[in-house]
């Protein structure tokens, strides 16, 4: 099965993400931005999300309608970027399930350590999406899909903001099944483990901690 890439380039999805990639923008718009993406985001990678009918009573009639069906989605933040794509996520499936990975890149390596780990009970009747607006040299995203493959979902989504050719090679070498949904597959990896062009970190940006 190849791996799946989308790319959502909706005209909205490429105006606030190039609004994100500007320097100037304060921290109150990128984390306004970042949310609103998110609840764009939302929609792409809960297009397949099964349905059931039911039977529903209008002012003017009976008729039939669809909710969602089976156990509730579980959103899956890698801390402490995620938090920001979480938001707007949560606005448009309030009864969503959240678990959180935390996961801290060691400067000199740039491996991902684990410090924190919390999933919702019955994972394996939940389809989950995990979110991190950078998926760049992949080493977060993995590890975070390793450790949530122990908890053997329904199925798996991974959810970024921008990524690269170097973090999508290696995250689909290690996780084919998993489909990755971006704004953006940019140009390459610097030294730092920093998406160029990119929007610089993302976490600092979101929590005005540059
Ligand atoms: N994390 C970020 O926040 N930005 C990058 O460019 C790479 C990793």
């Amino acid at each position: 099965m190849p791996a799946e890439v989308h790319v959502v380039d909706h005209p909205l999805v490429q105006h606030k993400l190039s609004l994100m990639r500007t320097k100037s923008t304060s921290a109150s718009a990128f984390r306004n931005l970042l949310a609103e993406i998110g609840m764009l985001l939302c929609y792409e990678v809960t297009r397949d999300l099964p349905t059931r009918n039911v039977p529903i009573e209008t002012p003017l009639a009976q008729t039939t309608g669809r909710l969602l069906d089976g156990k509730k989605l579980v959103l899956i933040s890698i801390m402490r970027a995620g938090a920001g794509i979480l938001d707007g996520m949560l606005r448009v499936v309030p009864s969503a399930r959240v678990g959180h990975v935390g996961l801290y890149r060691d400067a000199r390596t740039l491996a991902a350590v684990e410090y924190y780990f919390k999933m919702p009970k019955a994972m394996a009747e939940r389809d989950a999406v995990v979110v991190d607006p950078m998926l760049a040299t992949g080493n977060s995203a993995v590890s975070a899909v390793d450790r949530l493959k122990e908890t053997a979902p329904r199925s798996i989504k991974f959810v970024c903001l921008v990524t690269c050719p170097e973090g999508l090679a290696h995250f689909h070498g290690r996780h084919p099944d998993v489909p990755v949904y971006t704004a953006a597959v940019d140009s390459h990896l610097d030294g730092h483990g920093y998406i160029v062009p990119g929007l610089g970190d993302a976490g600092d940006r979101l929590f005005g901690t540059t």
